[in-house]
């Protein structure tokens, strides 16, 4: 089974999570850029940071065998905080970069005209740099705000195709079914969606323009989730073809909308060290 995640935070996993996604299939990964729980204080803060993103994680994914690209934004929650804003002028030359495949996370966290603001910016940056769209919705009044965000995405002119919708749930994929943009789910070990919940949604909507993802990062998550859920599709009667559609193909059809999704380099041979350092200890 191959398994292409298309939302984890790399950033704050160990290389055991890397080692043992590898083994379970997960062969490729996207990693948005979003909120790191200690506020940031500067832009500064964020360069490095995408840089990171951009460098060294990939390199250090590539240590497993596991492919991995970016995308980049300002997220919703720190677009309210007016030190960090002007990141929003630094995003031109980071959305030029080779491995950025989206625009993203953006949306809302909770709905202020900061976040409109930035999230129209960065939607209209998406657009001028012919890029996908990946868009956060809030955790609390998710309804509202998942309404919303259709609303400003149509706004926007960017085509619905190049949108994926996150972190839904029951209730708003009633909304985004229909709408054009891709749905796209996060699976988590003690809230929001569970393999079982996701299961039952695939069998009611069906699975195109569907993307499941394991949201992993610094809180209460696991990256196998993605694997978990592939395997109660298979429980539950769905064949192989649809797991690979489902977590293959659909997040490669949603990312190479960008033109730079590169899935060749998969053994990660080609580069022994990152600017001189490496994953490795003492010299191995
Ligand atoms: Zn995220």
């Amino acid at each position: 089974m191959r398994i292409f995640d298309p939302h984890i935070h790399m950033t704050s996993r160990t290389t055991d999570d890397y080692a043992r996604m590898a083994a379970s299939g997960v062969l490729a990964v996207v990693e948005p850029a979003f909120w790191l729980g200690q506020p940031r204080t500067n832009p500064g803060s964020f360069t490095d940071y995408f840089d990171s993103l951009l460098g060294w994680e990939p390199y250090r994914a590539a240590q497993f065998g596991v492919v991995h690209h970016a995308t980049i934004a300002l997220n919703p929650k720190e677009a309210n905080d007016p030190r960090c804003r002007p990141v929003l002028d630094l995003l031109p030359r980071y959305l030029d970069k080779d491995r950025v495949v989206a625009v993203g996370e953006i949306g809302y966290d909770s709905m202020t005209p900061e976040e409109d603001d930035a999230f129209e910016r960065q939607l209209a940056l998406a657009v001028e740099h012919d890029l996908p769209a990946l868009v956060h919705t809030p955790h609390r009044d998710k309804a509202r705000g998942t309404r919303r965000t259709l609303e400003v995405v149509a706004a926007s002119g960017i085509a619905p195709e190049r949108v994926a919708i996150d972190h839904l749930n029951e209730v708003t994929i009633e909304l985004v079914h229909g709408s054009g943009c891709w749905a796209g789910f996060s699976i988590y070990p003690e809230t929001k969606m569970s393999p079982p919940r996701m299961v039952a949604i695939l069998r009611k909507y069906g699975l195109e323009r569907m993307l499941v993802n394991s949201a992993a990062d610094w809180g209460v998550s696991d990256p196998l989730l993605t694997l978990a859920t592939a395997e109660a599709m298979l429980a539950d009667g769905f064949g192989e073809d649809d797991v690979e559609q489902v977590f293959w193909r659909n997040p490669i059809a949603f990312y190479s909308q960008s033109g730079r999704l590169d899935l060749t380099a998969v053994t990660g041979a080609a580069e022994p060290t990152f600017a001189g350092s490496s994953i490795k200890r003492g010299g191995e």
